[in-house]
């Protein structure tokens, strides 16, 4: 690893001026990705800008039907909100479900989508929710934000405060695990409200993306059968060791039905 100055932040105001301070400054959440990207020495840093205890941008508030997430969240967080869960129980599932317990209990959201790793969970639930993603300059759209493999629309030093979504009346999530990393080989987030979102993480060559061939088909016939059949193109699908492009269509098929099953 390469040197690096740590500084831990205490408000958001103070996190954005270490952030503008320093050559090269990043924001540290939970460390569960950044650090080992710097151990690998993929990245290095000049000033580490520890985010991971500003009380602004931690929590789950929920107004009427309205969830807002703050940034540093934990995954444990979300996993053990008691008001969360009577309202998305799949979400707290979804995070019940990331990594294992050391990873769930630094990782945050907020690193979480911001990283975009093809195979996290959050951007698959944050898309199917049609999230707004709050930063410290704007607020974004999740079909906005999610712009591929490792790509958001976050500028450089933009900071992500919280997500904000209305709570679905229905939604469900389906994960089949990488079964060392526990990352997802695949995962399907649907739900139901004015419309049907369905939201694919862990299977396509570009990240995250939206199956809107199957999103009409369950528009007409809300049922795991209405589906069957519909497979995104293998030309699409990541490919590696773990599985090759046809074997994760045909997961994204099998994990669709399995969350509709459950909704
Ligand atoms: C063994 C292991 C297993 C894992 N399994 C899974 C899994 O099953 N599913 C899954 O989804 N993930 C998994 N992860 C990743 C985990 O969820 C990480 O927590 C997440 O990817 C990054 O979150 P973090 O808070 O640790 O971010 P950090 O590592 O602190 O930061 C990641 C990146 O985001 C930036 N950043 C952080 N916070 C903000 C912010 N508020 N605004 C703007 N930029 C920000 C940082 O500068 C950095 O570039 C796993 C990780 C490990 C080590």
């Amino acid at each position: 690893m390469y040197e690096t100055k740590y500084h831990k932040a205490a408000s958001i105001e103070q996190a954005k001026s270490l952030l503008e301070g320093g050559d090269d400054a990043q924001l540290l959440a939970g460390g569960q990705t950044l650090i080992p990207t710097m151990k690998a020495r993929l990245a290095a840093p000049s000033d580490l800008v520890d985010i991971s205890k500003i009380d602004a941008i931690s929590g789950v508030c929920i107004e009427g039907d309205v969830v807002s997430i703050g940034a540093a969240t934990t995954h444990s967080q979300v996993a053990a909100s008691a008001d969360l869960r009577s309202i998305c129980p799949a979400l707290c599932d979804l995070a019940a479900n990331i990594g294992d317990p050391a990873v769930r209990n630094r990782g945050t959201l907020g690193g979480s989508i911001a990283n975009n790793d093809p195979a996290a969970d959050y951007p698959a639930a944050m898309l199917a929710l049609s999230a707004v993603i709050v930063t410290d300059a704007r607020e974004i759209a999740a079909d906005e934000f999610f712009q591929g493999m490792f790509t958001t629309a976050l500028e450089e030093g933009e900071m992500i405060l919280s997500v904000r979504f209305t709570a679905p009346a229905k939604a469900a999530y389906a994960k089949f695990p990488n079964p060392a990393s526990r990352y997802a080989m695949c995962g399907v987030f649907v739900t139901v409200s004015d419309a049907v979102r369905v939201a694919v993480t862990g299977a396509g060559n570009n990240g995250v993306f939206r199956a809107s061939e199957m999103e009409s088909a369950l528009e007409a016939d809300l049922s795991p059968g209405s589906v069957e059949g519909i497979a995104p193109d293998v030309d699409d699908m990541l490919s590696d060791i773990h599985g090759d492009g046809a074997y994760r269509a045909n997961l994204v098929s099998v994990m669709a039905r399995r969350a509709i099953a459950a909704l």
